[in-house]
């Protein structure tokens, strides 16, 4: 008997691809298990078993495998089938999303580098093999797959390096996980001997010449009695009234020692703490939902900000757990979602496995395993959007949270997936519930929702019944004429900041540009000096003195003259958090600025530290981009600022009023979540604009019919679909030709549906010249027949020789 087995390969051909296998080890494999296999000149590749069979393939005689790799699936076949749907809906190949979907130590291949990991020390459990690799790995650090095969003389070397990387002997190279070290604060307690009541007066006696370090002694019993927690050093200093130096002495002289506690160790004591008990809103919210939950599998909650939406998720959440099911968790971003993250940790413990992209082949993989086995430790699985290409076995609820977020669309590489989207089909092929969670819902879900397609829950008010904050418009045109600006602040601005310093209270401000100033322009005769890859102004980085390309990453020393002219008349337009940090530190010198941007946070933790800074208080005034207004929850944060409202109104781009209030109101919601109402004020030329009078008087459902008649007039989501084409070549003339050729081709099917070719805005990044088709899919036309249609046109395109080194990017729901 002849056995075949279908696989996949992690590379963007459609096809899948037949190879010969023996009876034995056909036998053996069972679908969702990885094979090694040559394809192509000499490379192998980790493949994916999807069948198992006898027909021969009748245009290629079957190569045989190398190995078999694994000893049982890592792949399930819910994800297979799910796996079949993102590669047909978003028009791209299995391979590139069996590529996207595991840890990339499951896809080794030829090229692959491994790497010695330094911990590993007990030898005795390695194979003669392994012992081979693990040797040689002590004489260079880092070796490919071809220098293991001469290794060991042999080529099938795949199962030894999987045992390898599950054994901790070596990793697979790639970004490597920086491990965190969490801020450690600095705590003081008494020597020992001192904590007997006779020692303690001989003490006091001893120390009544010196009466600071004796004030320091009184208060930290004072302190102690009064709250039986650790002491902060910070905070004897406070409360005694003495400088550090004080301490010090006493630290010297073996009164006092000083020991240090991890912040988040400290929040985080292993006892799980308890849900916290609803609020009646909450109450009224979580009732509803599960009464719909009856008919309906989707649910949009829309809660404002600081409703609240995260305990009455986490009540969901128990209830799936009570009855055994998995839990997935989708985030918009991880690194800016830590509160979040430690909140439901509190609560669930070990229950809850974060998937991240930046964590080690070998946690990735060991997170992987447990939720393949649907072990309890992973049950509830926390990740960002490619958190839906994990193993579940048996999701019982899906939590979007911010579904509107942007960042749930994957836009680079290949599939370009929408992950809220993909969640909803992944939970109906579970029968699972999904749950949609935003203060400012998109354009789509809302439509869903108020189309009777969605369930709608709402929840009106800010726990603890705070009131919305109060939304001041401060119109800086008429502030300009009247000279009541100071750099880029309004005297209203001000005074407002003032009022909150002096209350001791903190202030978020939100500039949506990094850097000093976008644009640095010759006033002599105009030039701006330009990215040489890319068409796009070099923004100006004063603190490093450099210009910088956010497009490409090229920088260059910031000239002394203009290259044009060689005047040195050069002047900056335009302004970023830089600048308003600087300008900040001027205005208010006895407080604490922090800026946080992508400039900022940089290192891996780089965000917990600001936020981590933030939240205790060290840094007064933050000021930041569009990253702050992803669900941060500060405490003390009365005062949000706007400095300029209008980029973001002005954008070129069909949401980009729908992102603008978002945007704004998302910030806003950070300021008054604990104590008291908060206040926002918006700077902008243009305060008349129906957008910000939308954010200031609070009026989702206004914005959400005026925006949805402009979609409906000009032929929008969610009416009509999109799907965008994108050509990129290193030749101008080449993109040129072929996108007019493409435009023809799509014209003469899809007639006006077909909009374009258009530049970007910024139409050549790393040289290469861009250009777009948008097709336009009318609401009764079918999408599947469209897309079969594109298809076809792309394979006559690619079939033209002057066209095929040209990229051909096809993006589905491309907003
Ligand atoms: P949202 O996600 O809706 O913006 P959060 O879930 O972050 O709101 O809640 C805002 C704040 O209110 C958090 O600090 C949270 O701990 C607190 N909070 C919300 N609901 C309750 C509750 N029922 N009991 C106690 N605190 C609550
Ligand atoms: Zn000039
Ligand atoms: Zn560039």
């Amino acid at each position: 008997m002849i056995y075949f087995i279908d696989v996949i390969l992690p590379i963007p051909l459609q096809k899948t691809f037949t190879y010969s296998v023996t009876e034995q080890e056909a036998d053996f494999l069972d679908i969702g298990m990885r094979v090694a296999v040559s394809f192509g000149k000499k490379k192998l590749y980790a493949a994916l078993v999807l069948d198992v069979h006898q027909k021969s393939p009748e245009l290629y005689e079957a190569k045989e495998i190398h190995q078999i790799l694994d000893e049982s699936p890592i792949v399930n076949q819910k994800q297979l089938k799910h796996w079949q749907w993102l590669s047909s809906y978003y028009m791209c190949s299995l391979g590139e999303v069996y590529r996207a979907a595991v840890p990339s130590a499951f896809l080794l291949e030829s090229e692959t580098i491994v790497l010695k990991n330094e911990a590993f020390s007990n030898v005795d459990e390695l194979t003669d093999e392994e012992y081979l690799i693990y040797e040689a790995l002590q004489r260079q650090a880092q070796l490919t797959i071809y220098e293991v095969a001469e290794v060991l003389g042999k080529k099938k070397v795949f199962p030894v390096i999987d045992s390898l990387i599950k054994k901790s002997v070596l990793s697979v190279k790639e970004e490597i996980y920086e491990s965190y070290k969490p801020k450690l604060v600095k705590y003081i307690q008494l020597i020992e001997t001192y904590n007997h009541e006779a020692k303690l007066q001989e003490l006091l006696t001893e120390l009544s010449r010196a009466k600071k370090q004796r004030e320091a002694v009184l208060t930290f019993f004072q302190l102690k009695n009064a709250t039986k927690k650790p002491i902060k050093a910070k905070t004897l200093v406070e409360k005694a009234g003495v400088s550090t130096q004080i301490l010090n002495a006493l630290v010297s002289k073996d009164i006092f020692e000083f020991y240090h506690i991890q912040t988040d160790r400290v929040q985080f004591d292993d006892s799980k703490n308890d849900l916290k008990t609803l609020n009646e809103h909450q109450e009224v919210a979580l009732k509803s939902i599960k009464e719909i939950f009856k008919e309906k599998d989707v649910i949009l909650l829309h809660g404002v900000t600081s409703s609240g939406k995260t305990e009455v998720y986490t009540k969901l959440i128990q209830e799936v757990l009570n009855v055994g099911k998995q839990v997935l968790f989708l985030l918009p971003e991880i690194a800016l979602t830590t509160q979040i993250i430690t909140r439901l940790q509190n609560y669930f413990g070990k229950k809850i496995v974060v998937f991240h992209s930046k964590y080690s082949v070998n946690e990735r993989v060991e997170a992987w395993n447990n939720i393949l086995k649907n072990e309890a430790e992973g049950q509830i699985i926390l990740g960002a959007r490619s958190a839906i290409f994990l193993p579940f076995s048996n999701l019982g609820l899906i939590v979007v949270d911010e579904e509107h977020e942007a960042s749930y669309k994957q836009f680079e590489p290949s599939p370009r997936y929408n992950a809220r989207d993909s969640a909803i089909v992944l939970g109906k092929m579970h029968q699972a519930k999904i749950l949609l969670g935003s203060a400012t819902p998109s354009l789509e879900t809302q439509f869903n929702a108020t189309q009777n397609k969605f369930g709608l829950v709402s929840l009106n008010r800010r726990h603890g019944n705070i009131q919305l904050p109060k939304i001041e418009l401060i119109d800086i045109k008429e502030k300009k004429r009247k000279k009541e600006m100071k750099g880029h602040f309004s005297d209203r601005l001000l005074q407002l900041m003032s009022e909150a310093l002096e209350e001791k209270e903190q202030i978020i401000l939100f500039q949506n540009r990094r850097g000093y100033a976008p644009i640095l322009e010759c006033t002599t005769c105009g030039h701006s000096p330009q990215c040489p890859n890319c068409d796009v102004s070099l923004t100006y980085h004063k603190y490093k003195g450099e210009l910088k390309c956010h497009y490409c990453h090229y920088q260059r020393a910031l000239p002394n003259s203009c290259g044009a002219c060689g005047s040195n008349t050069l002047d900056t337009k335009g302004f970023g958090t830089e600048q308003v940090e600087l300008e900040l530190k001027e205005l208010f010198p006895n407080h604490n600025i922090g800026r946080m941007d992508s400039d900022t946070t940089r290192g891996k933790y780089g965000y917990q530290k600001i936020i981590e800074a933030f939240e205790s208080q060290e840094i007064d005034v933050l000021v930041g981009t569009q990253m702050l207004s992803k669900g941060l929850d500060f405490k003390n944060v009365s005062l949000v600022g706007i400095l300029s409202a209008d980029t973001m109104l002005n954008y070129p781009d069909f949401r980009a009023h729908e992102r603008a209030y978002q945007l704004m109101v998302q910030v806003s919601g950070r300021a008054g979540r604990s104590k008291k109402q908060g206040m926002v004020a918006i700077q902008s030329y243009n305060p008349y604009h129906q957008i910000l009078q939308q954010v200031s008087t609070n009026s989702y459902q206004e914005m959400y019919k005026e925006q949805l008649q402009d979609r409906w007039q000009f032929h929008y989501p969610p009416y009509y679909r999109l799907i965008k084409i994108t050509l990129k070549h290193k030749d101008f003339v080449k993109v040129n030709e072929g996108i007019n050729w493409l435009a023809r081709a799509l014209q003469n099917v899809f007639r006006e549906n077909v909009l374009g070719p258009t530049e970007p805005s910024v139409s050549r990044v790393r040289n290469q010249y861009i250009k777009n088709l948008m097709i336009k899919i009318p609401p009764k036309q079918s999408l599947a027949k469209t897309k079969e249609q594109i298809q076809k046109i792309k394979t006559t395109f690619e079939a033209v020789k002057e066209f095929r080194p040209i990229r051909f990017i096809i993006d589905v729901d491309a907003y």
